[in-house]
């Protein structure tokens, strides 16, 4: 099914609707999408953001599938996430998703800093994929690694190993963001050995970046047709 399972709409930094974004992937002639804004624990406006796009599910129905979620970011290296629990059933998934690695609880590093250690940056994303990974409040791995690509740091094959061991017994998706390009081919290589699901997202904030990306999420559906997609 072609789908496209990450998209933000106005309800968090997106600049267009979910129903802007509904009818733009119905003109593009996808069958399936997701919408999914960024969540924080004190967000007021979920229950809205439900009650919204249980309409439009209704309203659309037989036309496009629509599936909604909240994406959260990881707040600690344990890979707890910025989101409330009695959010967790009332949307059909939760992307969990590292955006600035997490140094402490709420504390995270920050490229600028000057006396940053990849090391220990390092480290820390680790344990916080790790964290994410064993996390029941998470169904899928949002663009997995990306945060890696700004400090220039590279999965080696054991990790990357490790990290699909861990995604196959915990049960999780991992996310194929075509506007990131993650996971890297290494990583993506083995998460298809493992036969570990995987979802198609553009991580568009616009009915523009969807019409942008639409070449990738059509090309990344044909590359991974016989993979186990969601
Ligand atoms: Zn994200
Ligand atoms: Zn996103």
């Amino acid at each position: 099914m072609l789908s496209d399972l990450h998209n933000h709409s106005i309800f968090s930094d997106g600049i267009n609707t979910c129903e802007e974004l509904i009818e733009q992937a119905i003109s593009l002639g996808l069958q399936r999408i997701g919408l999914v804004d960024h969540v924080w624990r004190k967000s007021e406006w979920v229950l809205d953001f439900i009650d919204s796009t249980n309409r439009l599910k209704e309203k659309y129905e037989g036309v496009i599938q629509i599936v909604t979620g909240l994406e959260a970011k990881a707040l600690t290296c344990a890979g707890e996430v910025d989101l409330n629990d009695k959010w967790r059933d009332k949307v059909d998934y939760i992307l969990g998703a590292i955006h600035r690695i997490p140094s402490g609880s709420n504390q995270f590093y920050s490229k600028s800093d000057k006396s940053l250690s990849k090391s220990k940056a390092y480290d820390d994303w680790l344990s916080t994929i790790q964290g994410l990974l064993k996390n029941d409040m998470v169904d899928i791995v949002a663009h997995p690694a990306a945060e890696l690509i700004q400090y220039d740091i590279s999965l080696d094959e054991e990790t990357i190993k490790m990290l699909c061991h861990l995604g196959k017994i915990s049960g999780k998706v991992f996310e194929v963001n075509v506007k990131y390009k993650v996971p890297v081919q290494a990583f993506l290589n083995q998460l298809i050995a493992n036969e570990i699901p995987l979802s198609i997202g553009s991580d568009s904030h616009s009915t523009a970046q969807q019409k942008l990306f639409l070449n990738d999420i059509i090309a990344m559906h044909k590359t991974l047709t016989f993979c186990n997609l969601i």
